[in-house]
């Protein structure tokens, strides 16, 4: 009997556990979405899920804001995240320098043969 005390025990305490972690992973899911999309706010996103997500109230809201961010579109930096020289000319972080000239559409950003008259991949006239 003894035996199948403990063993039921520790069935138990392994559900306990189980469900515990279940808890936690579904209390956390608003900062796990912030933190996959790489949200500017994923922090304050996180804080509001961790002091308020106790609340039914709290934990949608930052469930919504999690999800909301994401439809902002992208940061002033990078206005072209398709290519990698995006935004060179705004982005301090590209020097213009590296860009061939020509090279690269100004319209879309993508590699262009410096002959085109126009661009292959959005159409606009390049001279
Ligand atoms: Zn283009």
């Amino acid at each position: 009997m003894m035996f199948h005390d403990n063993v039921f025990a520790g069935i138990g305490i392994f559900f306990g556990l189980f469900l515990i972690a279940v808890g936690i992973a579904i209390y956390f899911i608003p900062s796990f979405i912030a933190f996959s999309r790489k949200d500017r706010n994923a922090v304050a996103i996180l804080v509001l899920n961790l002091f308020l997500g106790w609340s039914l109230l709290g934990w949608l809201g930052s469930l919504i804001w999690a999800l909301l961010d994401e439809k902002q579109g992208p940061t002033p930096l990078t206005p072209y995240p398709c290519h990698p020289y995006a935004g060179a000319p705004n982005n301090p972080s590209v020097p213009r320098a590296s860009l061939p000239p020509g090279q690269f559409c100004p319209n879309c950003g993508q590699a262009v043969a410096a002959s085109d008259q126009f661009c292959g991949h959005c159409g606009r006239p390049m001279r």
